[in-house]
């Protein structure tokens, strides 16, 4: 793969190529880092923020609305639901984790059989720009989940942040465009560069391996927990859990959602939203009818619990071959319970 540097004053050129793109890069709010639109120069923050540790959020909003309009019904019989073109965005600091969320919310929602044309509609319209994490947080996993913490696909452009600058990868046409068009601010990386982003690779790599070596699992968690859907040890983790349904929001991953329908205007035309669901809901799997003719397949909160886990580690695998938890540790930051996804998975295949 070919590799370009710049320097840090002179990122802003090369993000922002392409004019007729929305950007939306990482700044501080008062929750940690947060994408924000950067309208010109004024709104641009400091390329500083790309050294820092991830944020909180997440790309997945940016694929996968929290909420969003699927279906318009104007009359009787109801017209069709149509995906119109999503706006051209530029997403700066995605992180090496959340490109392989997205990877994952490819197979759920972007091929066949469901192949969503909302979905594949936002993902057509953006441009990746992901950055290497070189200062992991404690709560950062990705490497026991077979994962690195930088890309080596699925951005259009990579940024590892370097002294004084960036090296700079392309893994897409649409990334080298960028790269063209940025012009004497992109030059040729030199070897003593390419060596900088390797040991500031590994050093990221060796702080993850020491931070998580207690949280390792003594076997496959799939093996463990094919057998274990039903097991009493969930309630020892189930019972600090208040089911605030935080955890299912913030993870790049989580994508169930339910459908609703908002009034009727005076035409008597309504519209069909989808948003975001959560397994930590009590409502969550609750059907319409009689309960003796659909009984809530997961009415005992153990069960709802569970199937958070049993989801990521042993179906998704199943259904999509491949996990359905990037090692974010987002989800650990934001539960009120203090319950560690690491020490469950542990526990459990234990
Ligand atoms: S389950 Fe937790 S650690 Fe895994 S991807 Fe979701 S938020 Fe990240
Ligand atoms: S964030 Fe924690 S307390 Fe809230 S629903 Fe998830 S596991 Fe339960």
């Amino acid at each position: 793969m070919a590799t370009w540097t710049v320097r840090q004053e002179r990122l802003r050129t090369l993000l922002t190529g392409d004019s007729g793109s929305q950007t939306f890069v990482p700044a501080p709010g008062t929750a940690g880092l947060q994408f924000v639109r950067t309208d010109g120069q004024s709104m641009w923050p400091s390329a500083d923020v790309l050294r820092l540790p991830r944020g909180p959020a997440s790309a997945k909003p940016f694929c996968f609305p929290p909420k969003e309009v699927v279906g318009h019904y104007a009359d009787h019989p109801a017209s069709a639901a149509t995906a119109t073109a999503a706006p051209a965005t530029t997403i700066v600091g995605v992180r090496a984790c959340e490109l392989q969320a997205i990877a994952y919310l490819d197979r759920v929602f972007g091929q066949p059989p469901v192949s969503d044309p909302f979905y594949r509609e936002h993902r057509a319209a953006q441009t990746i720009i992901s950055v290497d994490c070189v200062e992991p947080h404690e709560t950062c996993f990705c490497t026991l989940v077979d994962g690195r913490p930088y890309a080596t696909e699925g951005f259009d452009l990579n940024l590892t942040p370097i002294d004084g600058g960036f090296v700079v990868e392309a893994g897409t046409d649409a990334g080298r465009l960028l790269v063209e068009q940025a012009g004497d601010a992109v030059t040729p990386a030199s070897p003593e560069m390419l060596a900088e982003r390797d040991r500031l690779r590994r050093a990221a790599v060796e702080k993850l391996s020491v931070t998580n070596e207690p949280y390792q699992p003594a076997r496959p968690p799939s093996e463990a927990l094919a057998a274990a859907e039903d097991a009493a040890v969930w309630d020892r983790f189930a019972q600090d859990c208040v089911e605030c349904g935080a955890c299912t929001q913030i993870c790049p991953t989580c994508h169930c959602f339910y459908l609703f329908d908002r009034g009727a205007r005076e035409d008597g035309a309504f519209d069909r939203l989808r948003a975001w669901d959560s397994c930590m809901w009590s409502g969550y799997s609750r059907m319409a009818g009689a309960p003796t003719m659909k009984p809530n397949p997961r009415a005992q909160f153990r069960s709802r619990f569970a199937n958070r886990f049993l989801h990521k580690y042993l179906w998704s695998p199943q259904q999509w071959d491949k996990l359905g938890c990037v090692g974010c540790g987002r989800c650990t930051e934001a539960c009120a319970g203090r319950i560690d996804i690491r020490r469950v998975i542990r526990e459990v295949s234990a």
